[in-house]
């Protein structure tokens, strides 16, 4: 929901402040529209719901994984696509992983969203909205900018759409902002004081290596990149999760879980994990389940905090890197 343009329709019509916050009280809460919102007069929930749309995005898909995962395919109000998922955990945990921009301009080989046309950064309500729609699904506790896009390109929205989602159940501890390593963003992330989690797409510590599957890396350095990182850690005193796609024979290999252990430095400062690749048509062969294994217990050898991460929602094509939003073509 656009919350500037409802605060502009209510002075429009007429109505006290306090109302844009009951609206929204209503809307962070789960509520399906205007007609739930029992403490406002019949007839100004029928004038808003005829200037304010409901939500920013339209719904246009939605599959369910075999593992509970929730994939939705939004189109905004100028048909740009925007994907986003809700993952389901044991314990009871419900993670969203949200998009910042539709499409995205980096083009990182093994990624999908990288081979599709980039549209447009998102507003802080496109954000807000795909958090919302799994809200209406039931309560979420966690969110993760590792949708399609770079947060960092689009730090302003992103930020304002953070600051919403405590309302929606999210607090800035549980909300994880990823990054190519996209280094003005980075810095200015650096300068908030949001106790937001920081996550680093990494895939290799070997810069030649980087710079063929991460072209983002001839751009900003690495080095400047990982002391952006060391940074962060220093001010908030939590550690910078690494994200590592496993590519079989690529980046998989001993003597890169050496160099890796070697470049994150001090290793308090890094948590490592290593991401199962997922099947994009990019070209790509994931490691086997027996070299990541090896690859996570030579990191942890070298005093460096590793684990594999889980893959969710791969026969909807929801997982890593699998968001291209192909029903929208
Ligand atoms: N642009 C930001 C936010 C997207 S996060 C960033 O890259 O950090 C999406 C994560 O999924 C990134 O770590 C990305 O490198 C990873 N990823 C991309 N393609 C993948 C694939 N095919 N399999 C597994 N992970 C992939």
């Amino acid at each position: 929901m656009d919350l500037t343009l409802l605060k502009t329709a209510l002075a429009d019509l007429g109505q006290p402040a306090y109302r844009a916050g009951q609206v929204w009280e209503w809307t962070a809460r789960g509520a399906t529209g205007y007609d739930a919102m029992t403490n406002l007069p019949a007839e100004l929930r029928s004038a808003l719901a005829e200037r304010v749309p409901f939500s920013t995005l339209e719904l246009v898909d939605q599959a369910e994984s075999r593992d509970g995962t929730v994939k939705a395919l939004f189109l905004t109000d100028d048909a740009r696509p925007v994907e986003a998922v809700m993952m389901r955990y044991r314990d009871g945990r419900r993670s969203i992983c949200v998009s910042s921009q539709s499409g995205c301009p980096l083009t990182c080989a093994f990624c999908a969203t990288g081979t599709m046309a980039f549209g447009r950064n998102l507003t802080a309500w496109e954000i807000v909205d795909q958090a919302l729609h799994f809200r209406r699904i039931e309560p979420i506790d966690h969110c993760v900018f590792m949708g399609m896009g770079e947060p960092m390109m689009n730090l302003d929205n992103v930020l304002a759409a953070c600051d919403l989602l405590p309302e929606v159940g999210v607090t800035h501890r549980r909300t994880t902002v990823s990054t190519v390593g996209w280094l003005p963003g980075l810095k200015q992330f650096n300068a908030q004081d949001r106790p937001l989690r920081l996550a680093l797409s990494l895939h290799s510590a070997d810069p030649e290596l980087r710079s063929e599957i991460m072209p983002v890396n001839d751009r900003y350095p690495l080095e400047d990149v990982l002391n952006a990182c060391r940074e962060q850690w220093h001010k908030t005193n939590r550690k910078v999760f690494v994200e590592y796609v496993m590519l079989g024979g690529v980046n998989d290999h001993t003597t890169h879980a050496r160099k890796l252990a070697a470049a994150l430095t001090p290793h308090e400062a890094f948590k490592v994990n290593l991401i199962p690749y997922n099947p994009t048509g990019t070209g790509f062969e994931g490691s086997g389940r027996t070299t990541i294994g090896a690859f996570r217990d030579r990191l942890q050898e070298a005093g460096v905090v590793a684990t594999v991460r889980l893959t969710r929602g791969r026969d909807i094509a929801a997982a890593c890197g699998q968001l291209v939003a192909e029903h929208a073509a």
